[in-house]
């Protein structure tokens, strides 16, 4: 007999074998993917396709209520979701930190005008949100920030600085940690205010990378006026917030290679290098190494469809989000510092003809995997977290 999520099942498999195009099940590699906002542009016709079918259809958020714009799904039915996605090989249709971190932190602590606000144009997409924690002296030692918000009438006035912004400079709005009582015990006084990036007084500079690309972003603040409705939970009741926050940012990266491109599996990336004609690979430390490298990640997978399973029950899994992000950050960094061994000096191409550009590619991501385990807070201080709030150790 089918029962009601069998049925359910077969109607989204349906569903999406007959709505996400073809080429939107190729495996995406990060200069695909689709940002929301008001500065949002598709590489082609078939992403404005799979992005507005999702949209209509609530899907940026399965979960979240339909009267937000979501999908308003069970987690059961959310889960049957992502499964069927993954099976198909469906790529995110939207990636937009206000989906990952502001929205599930809006709908347990915002208020209703906020709710009625901000969420549905996140569910259409043309909102993107990024995140102004970050100090130039306030990154681990987040609760040392310094940019003020001082009440004036009906507005907070906000003066300071962020640093590290990710795409600070396409974003539409930030939410951010401003000092509102510089009395109170550090953690104390800090409130979590929502800030539109086009408001007077706001400007923004990339920060030069590496790589040549530039992602982060200073943002300065000169006396600019924040309605006080843009405050989310009690003033000074912001660390609170963050925290709650940050859990939804480690559990989202956590995931966050998930549908990225598989071009770097490990395997397919080691074989001209190391295979020989017949597939075989004769050298038993690289043998070793890649084996151990693809057991620890499917020990991750596993421990991450278990965890899941965990969520859907309603069991807490929040601590576990920590060393979630904590094991698949250094596993990502891992793998990607075994890839460039594998390809000797050719992993250490950057421009021009002799490389492929799978080479050149390789090599930018090899440098890219060094933030994985610095952003969302850093290996050490998740070490601490699971030390303290997971173990339960004395500090
Ligand atoms: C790719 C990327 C994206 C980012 N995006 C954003 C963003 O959008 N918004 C935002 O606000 N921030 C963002 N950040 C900033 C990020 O949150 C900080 O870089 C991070 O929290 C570390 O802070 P820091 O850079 O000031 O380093 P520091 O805090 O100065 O740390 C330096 C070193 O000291 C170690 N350390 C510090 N304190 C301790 C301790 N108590 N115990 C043990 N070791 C310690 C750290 O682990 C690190 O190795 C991003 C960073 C990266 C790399």
């Amino acid at each position: 007999m089918v029962n009601e999520h069998d049925s359910f099942r077969q109607e989204v498999r349906q569903w999406l074998d007959a709505n996400c195009p073809q080429s939107m099940r190729q495996p995406i590699s990060s200069e695909q993917m689709v940002w929301g906002g008001s500065r949002l542009k598709f590489a082609n016709a078939d992403q404005q396709i799979w992005f507005e079918r999702m949209r209509e259809r609530g899907w940026f958020a399965p979960d979240w209520p339909s009267e937000y714009g979501g999908g308003g799904l069970s987690p059961k039915q959310l889960h049957i979701v992502e499964q069927e996605m993954s099976a198909l090989g469906c790529r995110q249709p939207q990636y937009n930190l206000g989906i990952w971190m502001l929205g599930p932190v809006l709908l347990e602590m915002g208020n209703e005008a906020q709710k009625r606000e901000h969420l549905p144009p996140m569910m259409k997409g043309q909102v993107r949100w990024c995140q102004g924690f970050s100090e130039p002296n306030a990154g681990s030692d987040l609760a040392s920030l310094k940019t003020s918000a001082v009440m004036d009438g009906d507005d907070f006035i906000v003066n300071g600085a962020k640093i590290w912004t990710s795409y600070g400079d396409q974003s539409d709005w930030m939410y951010a940690l401003v000092r509102t009582d510089p009395k109170a015990k550090k953690q104390q006084g800090i409130s979590f205010i929502l800030i539109d990036m086009t408001s007077p007084g706001v400007s923004v500079k990339p920060i030069e990378l590496i790589s040549g690309k530039s992602s982060f972003c200073e943002v300065f603040f000169d006396n600019v006026r924040v309605p006080q409705r843009h405050l989310v939970s009690a003033l000074n009741d912001g660390w609170t917030v963050a925290k709650r926050l940050l859990q939804h940012e480690r559990s989202a990266m956590s995931k966050f290679s998930e549908g990225l491109a598989p071009s770097h599996d490990p395997l397919a990336v080691a074989r001209p290098y190391l295979f020989d004609e017949h597939g075989a690979l004769h050298e038993p430390v690289w043998r070793d190494r890649l084996a151990a490298l693809m057991m620890d990640s499917q020990a991750f997978s596993l421990t991450a469809q278990r965890l899941q399973e965990q969520a859907m029950a309603r069991e807490d899994i929040n601590g576990i989000a920590t060393i979630m992000k904590l094991v698949q950050t250094e596993q990502e960094v891992a793998k990607y510092e075994l890839l460039n061994q594998v390809m000797g000096h050719r992993g250490l191409s950057w421009e021009g003809d002799e490389f492929s550009r799978d080479e050149h590619d390789m090599a930018r991501q090899w440098l890219l995997s060094k933030t994985y385990t610095i952003s969302g807070g850093s290996s050490e201080i998740q070490l601490n977290i699971i030390a303290k709030r997971v173990l339960g150790m004395p500090s």
